[in-house]
Formats: C-alpha cells, sequence, structure tokens
C-alpha cells in the first residue's frame, strides 16, 4: 500500500513486567532471558502493513522507575496509543498498571487507545492475577486486554494490530 500513517505509542508499567521485552518481540523477533533495565525510555519504530495502509508505531518504551515517574507524561501525552503492561506472575505489578491507568484517565489524553496487556502469560504455574480479575477491570475502564508473552509471541503482533484497530478509528 502507499498510504502510512504515524502512530505514536507508549508503554508504561511497573519495572519488570516486560516492557522492553514486548517492544524487542515486536520490533526484532527477539527474547532475552535477561533484558537490561530501561533507563529513562528508549525509542523504537516499527511498521505494520494492514490492508492497504502502512502504520509506523513510534514507540517509546519508558523505564517504570519512581525516579523516572516525572517524565511519564512527556511520552503518553499526544500518543495516540498506550500499552500498560503488569506481569501476570505479579499482583503488585497489577496494582501499579491500575495506578497508571488512573494517571492516563486523568492527565493524558482523552483520546489515547489504551491497551492493558497481561504479560509473561507463559508462567501460568506462577499466576497471581486471574485472567477475569483482569478482563472486568478492563471492561470497566473501557481499555482492552489481552494476556500476552514476549518469550513465547503469545499474542504480541495482535495487541499492535487491535491497537492500530481503534486507533484508526479515532
Ligand atoms: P521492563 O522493565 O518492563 O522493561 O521488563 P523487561 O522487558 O526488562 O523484562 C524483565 C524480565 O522479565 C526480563 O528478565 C525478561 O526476560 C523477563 N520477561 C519479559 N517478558 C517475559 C515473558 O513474557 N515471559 C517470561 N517468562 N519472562 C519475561
Ligand atoms: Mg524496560
Amino acid at each position: 500500500g502507499s498510504k502510512i500513517r504515524n502512530a505514536k505509542l507508549v508503554l508504561l508499567g511497573d519495572v519488570g513486567a516486560g516492557k522492553s521485552s514486548l517492544v524487542l518481540r515486536f520490533v526484532k523477533g527477539q527474547f532475552v532471558e535477561f533484558q537490561e533495565s530501561t533507563i529513562g525510555a528508549a525509542f523504537f519504530s516499527q511498521t505494520l502493513a494492514v490492508n492497504d495502509e502502512t502504520v509506523k508505531f513510534e514507540i517509546w518504551d519508558t523505564a517504570g522507575q519512581e525516579r523516572y515517574h516525572s517524565l511519564a507524561p512527556m511520552y503518553y501525552r499526544g500518543a495516540a496509543a498506550a500499552i500498560v503492561v503488569y506481569d501476570i506472575s505479579n499482583q503488585a505489578s497489577f496494582t501499579r498498571a491500575k495506578k497508571w491507568v488512573q494517571e492516563l484517565q486523568a492527565q493524558g489524553n482523552q483520546n489515547t487507545v489504551v491497551a492493558l496487556a497481561g504479560n509473561k502469560a507463559d508462567l501460568l504455574e506462577a499466576r497471581e492475577v486471574q485472567i477475569e480479575e483482569a478482563k472486568t477491570y478492563a471492561q470497566e475502564n473501557g481499555l482492552f486486554f489481552m494476556e500476552t508473552s514476549a518469550k513465547t509471541a503469545t499474542n504480541v503482533n495482535d495487541i499492535f494490530y487491535e491497537i492500530d484497530a481503534n486507533v484508526s478509528s479515532i
């Protein structure tokens, strides 16, 4: 196709939830067991062909550390989409994800499409966050929701396609 759209996207969520790993999987098709912590934020871009269009995602992968919190609005303001990531094997990361959703709803742009990603879906034995709990929370807050695994690639491309489908409708 010849049409190119740009979509600015930000990943938010607790340290260690797997934000960088999701980006690495999406952008490079890779996974590493010992992903280095992100300092501040990192930028990536990746295109996705959708029907006769090409969407170019401009991705800001944020650190998640409290000490970088004040930088977050720079990344989520003006973003077409945000992926709020938690780790299904870590209840505290789900609590943190809900805080990000609240902040986005209070301080962010009304038009930003927000997706909730329950990452590390491969760690079923260690699950602490039930899928029903997250699904209900997402429905109540107008987010769309998927469990993902950067490790196995489950639902990683899918979440970006889903975001794109929603972004283009606004
Ligand atoms: P970030 O701080 O949110 O960017 O998290 P990272 O991407 O740095 O990931 C933190 C750790 O979790 C790393 O050791 C990753 O290898 C691991 N990790 C990330 N995604 C997954 C996943 O889907 N499954 C499993 N089992 N481990 C993951
Ligand atoms: Mg990171």
